[in-house]
């Protein structure tokens, strides 16, 4: 027995699955998961002192590299101070004038306000009760394959580990719940006129991932958040642009860096942050303009709030992570994604893999056996060989690099891969390659 099967076992006792977030479990991947012990630059090592080329980087936050001299400097000058307080701190500030400069380089006055919160999932439920609260609405059109977090209202066809675990949704959100939700494929704007007709003035917001890559990368066709921002403005709703997993990973404006100049003079009602905002530590935030944002209590009459929210250390590790990560940094993970997905590419075909590269700037995802039909939605990633991805994903573990242990999830960079690490990736590619190629459903 491995100490981490040792560990798992011990874990499986006392705590549901062995884990606290179910796409950490190999559910579909098969095998008992690694526990961790150690992060450092783009590696990690495991309770059996093996080491991998991280290519998770904790889910997106590891935007520099784990333990960057710079985050970990500020969070322990934070730390000397206090671990929270329960009350303002200037550090809340200053993130919230960062975020708000990051977005509005995009376009000018595109954001006013921030709210900090302590996770995705709670950013995505105060945006939705802040759009249904505006607009005195109840409805809400999420896509099938994009997830939002586990706030009720979204686990309907939501991606990630419900998506890896083949779940419709989730059991306990009540029948009331779900019927408010109105679940629409992806890339279909006359799905999402039909709903607009088939519920006049019911319709609060729609929520979408700005890029979806919950469900594996599926990029929007070109104008589609557009299209979303348009026909909520029509029909007076809000656009709520979940940037939980893509803000200030793929650019330093998140996807809105990339979609803000497309077909330009748009601008979602609400964002969401998440991830990489927190930098490590437990941080997130919604964000919008004005005059939606102070619906919110305690100048309106939307209410939210949060014991540990805008916490000292994780304001610390949050600027600390946005003010190093400079154009240089998304350069170099640009390049790193490139040049990872161009091996990939050359390893595949010549162990004769049908596959496709779905990138959202510099995330991506491997589908295989749907080189034919492309990958749109949901229903297409759906369709696609995933058995191929299991077998993959062992080899390359067994190379001692970690890939997200499911073939619904994106694959994270970070500045810190240098050519050492990059070389350790491409040298495990073609076993992993042949290992794809021979894998039976
Ligand atoms: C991760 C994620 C969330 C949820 O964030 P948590 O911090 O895990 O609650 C929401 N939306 C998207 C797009 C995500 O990737």
């Amino acid at each position: 027995m491995t100490v981490s099967e040792d560990l798992f076992a011990r874990s499986a006792k006392v705590i549901p699955g062995g884990v606290n977030s179910p796409v950490r479990a190999f559910n579909s991947v098969g095998g008992t998961p690694a526990f961790m012990v150690e992060a450092q630059g783009p590696y990690l090592t495991d309770a059996d002192g093996r080491s991998y080329v991280d290519l998770v980087c904790s889910w997106g936050p590891a935007l520099l590299g784990h333990k960057h001299p710079g985050v970990i400097e500020a969070v322990h000058a934070a730390v000397e101070h206090g671990l929270s307080f329960g009350a303002s701190t200037v550090a809340e500030t200053e993130l919230a004038e960062l975020v708000v400069d990051r977005i509005n380089a995009a376009i000018p006055g595109a954001i006013d306000q921030i709210r900090m919160v302590s996770t995705g999932t709670e950013a995505t439920m105060t945006a939705i009760r802040l759009a249904r609260g505006y607009t005195g609405r109840d409805k809400i059109i999420k896509f099938a394959g994009c997830y939002h977090g586990h706030v009720d209202a979204l686990l309907s066809e939501a991606g990630s580990g419900v998506a890896t675990l083949s779940l419709p949704g989730s059991a306990g959100v009540t029948a009331a719940t779900a019927a408010e939700t109105i679940v629409l494929p992806y890339n279909d704007e006359d799905a999402v006129r039909a709903a607009f007709a088939a519920h006049p003035g019911e319709i609060a917001a729609i929520i979408t991932e700005a890029a979806p890559c919950n469900m594996g990368v599926v990029p929007p066709a070109p104008g589609f958040n557009k299209f979303l921002s348009q026909v909520t403005k029509e029909n007076g709703a809000l656009f709520i642009f979940d940037e939980v997993l893509t803000g200030f990973r793929v650019s330093s404006a998140g996807y809105w860096g990339f979609a803000a100049p497309e077909g330009g003079n748009w601008v979602p009602d609400l964002f969401t942050f998440g991830k990489v905002i927190g930098g490590g530590m437990p941080m997130a935030a919604l964000g919008g303009k004005r005059q939606v944002m102070e619906y919110l209590a305690p100048t309106g009459p939307v209410y939210q709030a949060g014991t540990l929210s805008g916490n000292p250390i994780a304001m610390a590790a949050g600027l600390a992570t946005l003010k190093a990560a400079d154009a240089s940094v998304y350069r170099a993970i640009d390049q790193r994604s490139a040049q990872l997905q161009a091996e990939l590419k050359s390893a595949f075909d010549a162990a004769g893999v049908d596959h496709s590269i779905q990138t959202a700037g510099n995330l991506f995802s491997v589908a295989f056996g749907t080189s034919q039909a492309g990958v749109h939605n949901y229903a297409d990633i759906k369709a696609s060989q995933t058995f191929r991805y299991n077998a993959f994903f062992h080899s390359m573990l067994n190379s001692g690099v970690y890939l997200p242990p499911s073939a619904f999830e994106a694959w994270f960079l970070s500045a810190s891969h240098d050519d050492a690490a990059m070389d350790l990736i491409f040298s495990a590619l073609p076993d992993a390659a042949q290992a794809a190629a021979a894998a039976t459903a």
